[in-house]
């Protein structure tokens, strides 16, 4: 696994989009020295991750999302992304879905529908929300509106998407069940867990030998539906993967001060970070 910049990679690529916690960081009117700081890996936006991989069968490059976070627009085009082959939701709070509007660009270059997998609670809160994209002939005009098509996933039933297999996961967020994946792709393995409290004991048998685990690490103090960074230790510590990254992280951790005292083999996620594998 090496970091890159480039996106030229042959194998499976995981590039952070946002690795902030749902106000991103710097807060809006806050001094502190996280949201003052002019360390670039400071600056979180909301989280969304980048699956890349090579579709052998139609001899191009495949672009998954994980989560549309109110920040998409930027982190396209900061990442120059020019495709989007679906989208898989974690939960539906508004850090996570409230840039699924800006889909209809990617429906625009691509001059496709995209896919979309959520469970049933999430897309029963995403056609709510955004009720003039999913019933379009309610709208007083005629409007440009994302193209969709919605597909319905449960924890542990694994799919095949363009030759990487996409295993949902379930995790709770404080009392509310979500998803967190596993992407398998060549004997490559990534889990990616975002607000998580707990991972029941169950979902533990999917995690074994992932070689990198994207955990939820808030913040150092107790909160009641994210893990602190000592919880999120403890759970790498369980799962062993090769290598973890922490997100989904406040303005309380400096990105320097806190790297410097993480363990071998975990280290903070920063928006821009492109891995290959
Ligand atoms: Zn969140
Ligand atoms: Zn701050
Ligand atoms: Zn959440």
């Amino acid at each position: 696994m090496t970091e890159c910049g480039s996106k030229t990679g042959v194998g499976l690529e995981l590039l952070f989009l946002g690795t902030g916690t749902s106000t991103g960081v710097p807060m809006i009117g806050c001094d502190c020295p996280t949201c003052v700081s002019d360390d670039p890996h400071d600056s979180r936006d909301r989280p969304s991750v980048v699956l890349r991989y090579p579709d052998r069968d139609a001899g191009i490059t495949r672009d998954l999302l994980i989560d549309t976070t109110p920040d998409l627009r930027q982190q396209a085009i900061r990442e120059g992304m020019t495709r989007c082959d679906g989208v898989f939701y974690t939960h539906a709070h508004a850090d996570h879905i409230f840039g699924l509007d800006d889909l209809r660009r990617f429906n625009a270059v691509m001059q496709t529908p995209i896919d979309i997998y959520a469970e049933a609670d999430t897309i029963t809160t995403i056609r709510r929300i955004f009720p003039y994209i999913f019933e379009p002939h309610t709208n007083v005009n005629t409007s440009y509106v994302a193209q969709l098509i919605v597909h319905e996933i449960k924890p542990d039933q694994a799919m095949a998407m363009y030759g990487a297999m996409w295993t949902p996961l379930r995790v709770m967020h404080g009392r509310m069940p979500i998803l967190g994946y596993r992407i398998d792709f060549e004997g490559v393995s990534i889990a990616y867990c975002t607000d998580v409290s707990t991972i029941p004991p169950q979902t533990y048998p999917q995690l074994q030998g992932v070689d990198v685990l994207v955990i939820d690490a808030l913040r150092y103090r107790h909160h009641p539906t994210h893990m602190t960074v000592d919880q999120a230790l403890a759970v790498i510590d369980q799962v062993q993967p090769k290598q973890a990254y922490f997100t989904h992280i406040t303005h309380d951790i400096l990105h320097a001060d806190l790297s410097s005292r993480l363990p071998a083999g975990v280290a903070l996620a920063h928006d821009g970070l492109h891995l290959t594998f």
